[in-house]
């Protein structure tokens, strides 16, 4: 997208600056047989032949665009190579290529077509600097992680982010889905990976993508599947067989990050996380600018967006699509209001996947939020899921005691406030759980399971109770914003 819409927009200033100099060009000649007493002077002269001279170079530089393009890309790569020949030993600067029907695809996304996700995409700048100007890192001996895991749910941008990553670095991009390592016949899936690396190698700068790694990289539980064993065993070797400067990056993609082998997230390997959730308030204003643009509307895009909670990017690129769809069906030409209930609907019953929030839905979520908001002390955002777990390294019993509280305030703040008890992010429950057991048997810091979590219930409880008034003051600004910052608990 990225250059051919760059190509288009210089192939339309090219047929601008021609229709405008033919037009200067036909008034002077006018002037001139005219005998207009105002053309006097060389600077008209001197104007007509700057024209003409710069009209001359647009065109040679129009002309040559590839070659030029050819030439630099060219240059990349051997200054890349001679660098990492200087910086790394002969042996890892050796790449053997194996055979193989794995190819590099070229990314045309930028960072301009990923809307929203800023951070996201603040984090990610780095690597795209590392990929284009590598000198700049391996001079002074920096190496950048070589691998990137995306965490976050379906349809939020991983894919797309990954492409991005080599689109604006403009390098080789290698995508595999983790289900395509998995085969019946064992050797196979570990041959691909290996493939896949080689081919990655030869080609460095390079971006490797591999989508849903839980296919191959789930937690290994003993004597099962020897094909999957070996796939992400290979996986491993192939992490560890290459220097930071190699010039690979390796991309992962994940929904569950719990599910993954530890192994593969160990340091050397996808020691860089990037959460991804569902877009926010803000980052859903920004796709549907993004899908929007250039689309007659007469749509209130503050009020689609705050009606949206819940929606994927994926799922609000697609409602607008069925919308276009619905005004051609109506044979006009103007998005309103209707297409996008009509498309609401479609979607809402078409995929179980889309979690869209009526106004309770939104409200219980934003009691959770705001519950566990309250006593983290921490910002968290409406689709914000997990507590940030234990940095320190010494913790104490009070400090895990504290955590404890943050994974089960959100359900009891619900209780607290609806009477009732739902069900919304299960994960707080278990990691609950095994905190307390492994406080229990491990750190031999309580008794029993049971006692400690019905000790801190009860003094959760009691602190959320006293503080009701606070929990729903931040639940309307969750409601409002999505987001409730630290200087507002
Ligand atoms: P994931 O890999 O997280 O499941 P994808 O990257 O495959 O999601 O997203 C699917 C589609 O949704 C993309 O091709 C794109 O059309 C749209 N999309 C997702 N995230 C964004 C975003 N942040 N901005 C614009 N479009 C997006």
């Amino acid at each position: 997208m990225k250059k051919d819409s760059s190509k288009d927009a210089l192939d339309k200033n090219l047929k601008f600056m021609v229709l405008s100099s033919i037009i200067l060009f036909v008034l002077f000649v006018y002037m001139m047989l005219k005998g207009d007493t105002r053309i006097v002077g060389v600077s008209y002269y001197f104007g007509l032949f700057f024209l003409i001279v710069l009209l001359f170079a647009a065109i040679l530089l129009r002309m040559n665009k590839d070659k030029l393009k050819v030439y630099f890309d060219k240059k990349r790569a051997k200054s890349f190579s001679s660098i990492m020949e200087k910086t790394t030993s002969p042996q890892s600067s050796e790449i053997k290529v194996e055979n193989s029907n794995i190819q590099a695809q070229t990314s045309n996304i930028s960072f301009k077509d990923v809307a929203g996700i800023k951070e996201v995409k603040a984090e990610l700048e780095e690597i795209v600097d590392f990929l284009n100007k590598p000198e700049r890192y391996l001079k002074h001996g920096v190496k950048l992680p070589k691998g990137v895991l995306l965490v976050g749910p379906p349809g939020v941008g991983k894919t797309l982010m990954a492409r991005a990553v080599a689109g604006e670095a403009d390098v080789p991009f290698f995508y595999q889905s983790g289900a395509s390592f998995v085969h019946i016949y064992v050797g196979m899936g570990a041959k691909k990976v290996r493939e896949l690396f080689s081919a990655a190698k030869a080609k460095a700068p390079s971006v490797i993508f591999i989508d849903e790694i839980d296919a191959v990289g789930k937690k290994r539980v003993g004597g099962s599947n020897d094909e999957r064993e070996s796939t992400l065993n290979e996986l491993l070797t192939q992490m560890d067989g290459f220097d930071g400067d190699s010039g690979v990056i390796v991309i992962a993609a994940t929904n569950k990050i719990e599910i993954l082998d530890e192994a593969l997230l160990r340091a050397g390997r996808f020691d860089r996380r990037v959460h991804i959730n569902l877009p926010n308030i803000e980052d859903r204003k920004d796709i549907l600018d993004l899908y929007l643009k250039g689309k007659m509307n007469s749509l209130n895009i503050n009020e689609l967006a705050s009606s949206t909670a819940g929606f994927s990017s994926a799922s609000l690129a697609t409602l607008i699509n069925e919308s276009l769809l619905n005004m051609i069906k109506r044979d006009d030409i103007n998005i309103c209001k209707e297409d996008i209930e009509i498309a609401k609907t479609k979607l809402e019953f078409g995929k179980k996947e889309n979690k869209i929030l009526d106004e309770e839905q939104k409200e219980i979520l934003a009691i959770y939020q705001a519950s566990k908001a309250f006593i983290s002390k921490r910002q968290i955002s409406l689709f914000q899921e997990g507590v940030s777990k234990c940095e320190i390294a010494y913790p104490s019993k009070k400090h895990l005691i504290k955590l404890l509280k943050e994974y089960l305030a959100g359900s009891i703040g619900i209780d607290i406030i609806k009477h009732e008890q739902y069900v919304v992010y299960v994960e707080d429950l278990k990691d609950a759980d095994e905190l307390a057991f492994r406080m229990t048997n491990e750190f031999k810091m309580a008794t029993s399971v049971d006692d400690l979590l019905n000790e801190v219930k009860i003094s959760l409880r009691n602190e959320l109770y006293k503080n009701i008034d606070k929990i729903n003051e931040l639940k309307d600004i969750m409601i409002k914003n999505e987001i409730i910052l630290k200087n507002e608990i």
